[in-house]
């Protein structure tokens, strides 16, 4: 193999001028800077799956992508590439498996609509293999020097982090976060982030962070007809200004939290 020459110029690299906070970009020198600075790590938590007619497929995985990417310009650490595998509720009926919004029948009755397998969906996983997959990536992200993580994405996923909260924070020397604020009390319920499935407030997020992607003459103008696997409220009521709202907002609170635990972590 030949040899590599790097000419001075090559080597001088500029120490930290732009923020570089992707994991998978990093170099070890720019990693251990960074959790040096702010031991964060974000994992946005994706999956493949419809969100409408008029939502890409990935509509999960970019709404924490773009919030986290905010959130480490802003406060430092690193935004880990997206897991895409996520779990949800899955039933099988006359031998065929539907997964997720398959089920129509399981909505509540305003929303509900004949169970069928809706186009796109793909990375549903069983609980039984998130576990193990979390628990590996928690030993290793605090193996890494990370001491704060903030887990944010597709609705199931971060219902199971929720729900493991508590054990996970003790067992891998973790402190966890989402960015749903049910235990706050104080919070703006219009402004909560990623919250329903496809309707007005997962819309109006993809309308102010990847508008290029939302196609809403798929949902039609005929308000008698609730268009299905949506929901709860009729998606053509977004607006890119509202998702705007959303994200300053988030923005705001996430860095309130993260400055808190930051705080912390440096007087343990
Ligand atoms: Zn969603």
């Amino acid at each position: 193999m030949k040899a590599l020459h790097f000419s001075e110029q090559d080597l001088m690299v500029p120490h930290m001028t732009t923020a570089k906070y992707n994991w998978l970009e990093l170099t070890p020198q720019e990693f251990r800077e960074r959790i040096a600075d702010a031991p964060i790590a974000y994992l946005p938590m994706g999956t493949l799956e419809w969100h409408g007619e008029h939502l890409p497929l990935g509509t999960d995985a970019l709404q924490p992508i773009h919030l986290f990417g905010k959130l480490a310009e802003l406060n430092g650490g690193v935004v880990m590439p997206t897991m895409f595998v996520g779990p949800d509720i899955a039933h099988a009926h006359n031998g065929e498996w539907y997964y997720g919004m398959d089920n129509g029948d399981k909505r509540p009755a305003h929303l509900s609509y004949p169970r069928q397998q809706l186009a796109g969906s793909a990375y549903w996983t069983s609980d039984d293999v998130f576990q193990p997959l979390m628990d590996s990536i928690l030993t290793q992200v605090h193996r890494a020097g990370i001491r704060i993580l903030v887990a944010h994405g597709h609705g199931p996923s971060t219902g199971y982090l929720i729900r493991k909260r508590e054990h996970w924070e003790k067992e891998y020397g973790l402190k966890i976060f989402h960015c749903w604020e049910w235990e706050d009390s104080g919070a703006d319920k219009e402004l909560s982030f990623q919250t329903g499935h496809a309707g007005i407030n997962e819309t109006s997020l993809i309308l102010a962070i990847r508008p290029d992607l939302v196609q809403r003459e798929r949902l039609g103008d005929d308000r008698e007809q609730f268009p299905i696997g949506v929901g709860p409220d009729d998606p053509r009521d977004a607006s890119s200004v509202l998702g705007e709202k959303i994200i300053t907002y988030q923005v705001e609170r996430m860095s309130t939290i993260l400055q808190k635990a930051l705080a912390h972590t440096n007087n343990d």
